[in-house]
């Protein structure tokens, strides 16, 4: 008899069964009346035994280290950068954690983040090169957006390496002339901007540097985004604290309305964490939300019929955060390189600069690798002991543990929700 492995990830309803195969992505969702004619009719059970062996649901020799190490191949294949074009921002967000400082990059920095990118894509083999362009603002740093997109297209092409960017930005500036500019000049095919519920609550949390509110002129910039049936993909995020809980759903039920069949809008709800304080007063501040909002919104948005993908990203065993993937750098604005853009004032999250030196080994270091313990555990080849370094590494490895099972867990049920899964299983009815 095979046995089913142990990285196979299941979630029950009332209906079924789903089946995550944590070791390909492969997923089913098998009804209730299938289980009951599995363990009735031989020849329905021989029918379903073939069809979770041809997709590898069964353990298999060597499963935990085959996958990983296509895993890591993967990885591997892609050069990725996050760089921090400006110092500044124009908003003074109520959850902030970053530092400001009125500076652009310098035309030097630029130039020695090419060269660093030359050496990179020199001693690798790289199929793919990401950027994501961050901040600050990152549509303060226009400029060097542009220098350094003309500079990466043209090395990229130099050696056969795929180029594609995305952009985080709080949306102010994203007006038709730059949208334009982005997609189809620098090769920018996804932005995720932020929107903090209906315009009350939004400009409560979200607010200009000069104290005004943010909404209308971001959701007309959102709209030009989208009358520009241009391709992009746009991921709308929605932070969530206390205050803003209702909100969010009133948005849902409103100006959200107008995304919500454009497949190229996406929906993602974040609980505000403790991300820390930057350069906030104390009570420049919103309130921690429930552990469940963002799923309980998740789940809400789900069934109102919006495109929301979460559990996709999450639900697969190429799960990281960019900050523990090898071939991850983040550059500020100066040219310091970092990996983590939460962490960005800690020192054990500098690694040197593109003007001076950059410590390899304690690039190294940075990164998570599994432990032996986690193996036994059926979340071990999405979780990988946790992908969070600062985390892992402050001594909350058992908190960060139990977050990621419960993540797993939720987002198991949004994935059956969304009906993400691969196959629906079911037995055969008759024709009447
Ligand atoms: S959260 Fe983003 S948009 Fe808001 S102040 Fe900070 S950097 Fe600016
Ligand atoms: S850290 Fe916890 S959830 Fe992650 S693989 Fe290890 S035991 Fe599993």
């Amino acid at each position: 008899m095979q046995i089913l492995s142990p990285y196979i990830l299941r979630k029950k309803t009332e209906t079924g069964e789903l089946f995550f195969n944590s070791k390909n992505n492969h997923s089913c969702f098998i009804t209730n009346d299938l289980l009951d004619a599995v363990e009735n009719d031989l020849v329905v059970k021989r029918q379903y035994e073939n069809y979770l062996s041809k997709y590898n649901y069964f353990q298999e020799e060597n499963e935990f280290e085959k996958t990983i190490d296509y895993v890591r191949n993967t990885e591997m294949e892609t050069l990725e950068f996050t760089i921090l074009t400006h110092g500044d921002c124009n908003f003074r967000c109520k959850y902030c954690y970053e530092k400001f400082e009125n500076i652009k990059m310098s035309e030097e920095t630029e130039a020695a983040i090419v060269e660093f990118t030359e050496k990179l894509l020199a001693e690798s083999m790289f199929k793919y090169m990401h950027v994501s362009w961050f901040g600050g603002e990152p549509l303060l740093g226009l400029k060097t957006i542009k220098n350094l997109s003309e500079k990466f297209m043209t090395i990229c092409s130099q050696n056969g390496v795929d180029y594609s960017a995305s952009i985080t930005t709080n949306g102010y500036l994203l007006n038709e002339r730059i949208i334009h500019q982005l997609i189809l000049g620098y090769s920018v095919s996804s932005f995720q901007i932020t929107l903090d519920g209906d315009e009350e609550s939004h400009n409560f949390q979200r607010v200009l540097h000069n104290g005004k509110g943010s909404y209308s002129k971001i959701l007309e910039n959102i709209r030009c985004l989208q009358n520009s049936n241009l391709n992009f993909c746009c991921n709308l995020r929605f932070n969530i604290s206390k205050e803003n809980f209702n909100n969010v759903k009133i948005f849902l039920g409103s100006d959200g309305e107008s995304f919500k069949h454009d497949k190229r809008f996406r929906f993602y709800f974040y609980n505000v964490g403790s991300w820390g304080c930057g350069e906030r007063s104390r009570n420049y501040k919103v309130t921690l939300p429930d552990p469940d909002a963002s799923f309980e919104l998740s789940k809400f948005a789900i069934k109102k019929g919006y495109n929301v993908p979460a559990a996709r990203g999450i639900i697969t065993n190429l799960f990281n955060c960019y900050a523990n993937r090898k071939n991850h750098y983040t550059f500020n604005v100066k040219g310091v390189i970092q990996t983590c853009t939460v962490a960005l004032y800690s020192n054990s999250n500098i690694f040197g600069s593109v003007h001076g030196k950059f410590n390899h080994e304690k690039f190294d270091r940075w990164h998570l690798t599994i432990d032996s313990e986690c193996q036994k555990c059926p979340n071990a080849l999405i979780c990988k002991s946790g992908f969070c370094p600062p985390k892992h590494r402050s001594n909350k490895q058992r908190t960060l543990c139990n977050q990621v099972k419960k993540k797993i867990d939720k987002n198991l049920e949004l994935f059956i929700l969304n009906k993400e899964y691969c196959d629906y299983l079911d037995v055969k009815r008759e024709e009447v």
